[in-house]
């Protein structure tokens, strides 16, 4: 399904224990790779949650395609923890294909920084859920001139530029944030989730068939505990995403119209599959 949101284009693939890959084709990167869904390849950066199989299984294919198609090795960030078994895969697929290792994995931790172009770079934050995961948010950083410089004249501020004067400073946006998967509890742990101009948030479960304890208990969150805190989301567009295939789309359209308010549902996608 192609969105578009606050600013990007983003082709999504997300179905709860299936696949979830998110593509950025303005920023070439890829957010969690699936089973590397068409166009995945073409994203020369690839920043993994964590290493469940719905979300990491075309981890090998993508590095592969990414050869056939002469394009360079890609740049694929992943938890720290997850990194030597990663490895082991792409190495053990690179012995089978007789072929050399095209890919830079490296791991991370939660307040690193991933520069992505000019003025974008991803940072990473840890992310609750049943093993090992990292959520990112996507900022642009920019350098506007200082405020208490504004009614001066432009000269003036040259002036102080050449003797040394520092007359800008750093404005951060959090633009977009992937929590991959996750616990409510991340709206709490990590301002940017409720900041960021798009959430790629999942809401893995509804009704009562799965309860929202049951959820948490598998790591997930259920749309009630989103209803709860509907307040807390200041963001411009809220994507829900990753539904559990348990459940029909009219379902999910019920749930999301009794249980969310107007004022966030005006600003809801809805992530279907197809
Ligand atoms: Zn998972």
């Amino acid at each position: 399904m192609r969105l578009s949101a606050g600013g990007f284009e983003i082709e999504a693939t997300s179905v709860g224990g299936v696949e979830t890959c998110y593509q950025l084709p303005q920023l070439g990167v890829c957010l969690d790779i699936g089973r590397c869904p068409d166009g995945a390849e073409r994203q020369g950066t690839l920043l993994l949650t964590h290493a469940h199989i719905d979300h990491a299984a075309g981890l090998a294919y993508y590095v592969s395609m990414r050869g056939l198609m002469g394009a360079p090795p890609p740049r694929v960030f992943c938890p720290a923890s997850a990194h030597p078994a990663l490895s082991t895969i792409l190495e053990a697929w690179s012995t089978l294909q007789a072929d050399t290792k095209r890919c830079d994995l490296v791991g991370v931790q939660p307040g690193d920084e991933i520069p992505l172009g000019k003025t974008a770079f991803a940072r990473v934050f840890r992310s609750p859920h049943r093993i090992s995961t990292v959520g990112y948010t996507l900022c642009t950083r920019v350098k506007k001139l200082r405020p208490d410089l504004a009614a001066e004249p432009q000269a003036a501020i040259a002036d102080r530029a050449r003797a040394g004067e520092v007359v800008t400073e750093e404005h951060i946006t959090p633009q977009l944030c992937f929590p991959g998967d996750t616990l409510i509890d991340v709206l709490e742990s990590e301002p940017t989730v409720t900041t960021s101009r798009v959430l790629l948030l999942e809401c893995t479960f509804f009704g009562t068939k799965v309860t929202p304890e049951r959820a948490r208990r598998n790591g997930h969150i259920h749309i009630d505990q989103i209803a709860e805190r509907a307040h807390m989301f200041a963001n411009e567009v809220v994507v829900l995403t990753h539904f559990s295939r348990r459940y029909h789309r009219e379902e999910i359209e019920a749930e999301v119209a009794e249980k969310l308010p107007a004022g966030l549902r005006d600003r809801l996608v809805l992530l279907f599959e197809g």
